[in-house]
């Protein structure tokens, strides 16, 4: 488990996006990336749950939990073999899936969800 005391501590936080004027005039990234720091508080939201819900709600069966603690814990080449373990494209769906983990996942219910898919991608960018 990433920290346990996370999801109590910060809340979900996305990276910036480039206004919508002017990222309509190029083909380029157009959602900033995360510092260390957010990704290690997101990440570290993760609760580690008995009975991950994430897992039901990935099509893939991404195994998010211990990705997550492997991205707090910035052991990159662990995250990249877990992540990698079920998805072979998480450069696509850390960008364009509409994340039905997000929707699973047990902070979601009554705190906002995981950033999962934002991790996801973290992980492929920096890997
Ligand atoms: S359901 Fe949410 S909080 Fe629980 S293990 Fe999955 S991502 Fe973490």
């Amino acid at each position: 488990m990433g920290k346990p005391t996370g999801f109590l501590e910060k809340t979900r936080e996305m990276p910036r996006k480039e206004d919508k004027k002017s990222r309509t005039n190029h083909y380029k990234e157009f959602v900033a990336d995360w510092t260390p720091e957010q990704t290690n508080e997101q990440s570290g939201r993760c609760m580690n749950c008995g009975i991950p819900f994430c897992h039901n709600g990935c099509p893939l069966g991404n195994i998010i939990p211990e990705f997550n603690d492997a991205v707090y814990q910035q052991n990159w080449e662990d995250a990249y073999e877990i992540l990698s373990s079920t998805n072979n494209f998480p450069e696509f769906t850390g960008r364009i899936c509409p994340a039905p983990c997000e929707a699973s996942c047990v902070l979601g219910i009554n705190q906002p969800a995981v950033t999962i898919e934002q991790i996801e991608k973290t992980i492929i960018e920096t890997i």
